[in-house]
């Protein structure tokens, strides 16, 4: 039987939201059996400042996981950190932030997993809960899909398709097991184009994004002076945000995920979709 997790102390990490450029801090602390993960906006004291990590709490998906709580109280760019709960098997775990986004950091999830390191992941009493599929489920959107079917154990198979040669088609299978994340996948940075920057600037987005926290596409080109650290470092982050936005389930999922071109609007999609058919999925 496997074990729910938290981590064992308070570990904290700092730096600016990739959208809203504005500086946060986030604190880890450990959390009881079932609490899932729990976002706390510890710099709004007026009214409900918690935000439960779970699909039905998303409101917007342009550019990042975003969500509310019934106050009306934000938390943005969620789905790195969450890749990373996802990736060590953290279950239940308080995340507070003093602002309104989460630190991009480097871009990719390894910071937030060297923060999990650092606060300790221990196991506690109770039973892990998992999200077994039944039967499959898929969205779509043009050319687009993500499916979720019943498999053992918990694989991805992702596509995505740029036009740009620096990119072009990529493909990943990975499969959730000990230790593979932090590996294959966590240090997989976000990358966005060039000419899109001043149309996101136009829109108040992307203010805290640099070639410190993004890797940047110009033409078919990267201009990061470093470059890539894989050629397949866009479909890896893909992949990774893919884990974080599924891990809004509500818990590790045990099944086939299948996805051409995928996003956190698609990926939020097909949560709800599988929640909307009963018959579709069981909590073991
Ligand atoms: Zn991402």
């Amino acid at each position: 039987m496997k074990r729910q997790h938290t981590i064992s102390a308070t570990a904290s990490v700092s730096g600016v939201g990739v959208h809203s450029g504005k500086p946060a801090s986030l604190v880890v602390k450990p959390a009881g059996e079932g609490t899932g993960v729990m976002f706390v906006r510890s710099d709004i004291t007026d009214r409900a400042n918690e935000i439960p990590a779970l699909a039905t709490q998303v409101t917007t998906t342009e550019l990042g996981t975003n969500m509310t709580n019934a106050a009306g109280v934000s938390v943005a760019t969620v789905e790195h950190f969450l890749a990373a709960c996802a990736g060590l098997g953290v279950d239940n775990i308080i995340a507070e932030l003093d602002g309104p986004e989460l630190p991009i950091l480097d871009g990719s999830s390894k910071p937030f997993v060297e923060l999990l390191e650092r606060a300790g992941v221990v196991a506690q009493t109770a039973p892990k809960r998992v999200l077994r599929m039944l039967k499959s489920v898929e969205v779509k959107q043009g050319v687009k899909f993500a499916r979720l079917s019943p498999a053992d154990g918990f694989t991805m198979n992702v596509v995505i398709d740029f036009a740009t040669t620096a990119i072009g088609r990529q493909a990943i299978s990975f499969t959730m097991v000990p230790g593979a994340f932090a590996r294959e996948v966590a240090w997989a940075r976000t990358f966005g184009f060039a000419h899109q920057a001043e149309q996101l600037h136009a829109m108040g987005k992307g203010l805290g994004a640099s070639m410190d926290n993004t890797v940047v596409i110009e033409g078919d080109r990267v201009l990061n002076p470093g470059g890539l650290q894989a050629r397949d470092e866009f479909v890896r982050h893909k992949l990774l945000d893919v884990i974080g936005d599924l891990f809004l389930a509500g818990g590790p999922i045990e099944g086939l995920y299948e996805a051409e071109q995928p996003g956190h609007a698609l990926n939020n999609q097909l949560l709800r979709a599988v929640f909307a058919d009963e018959s579709a999925f069981a909590w073991m």
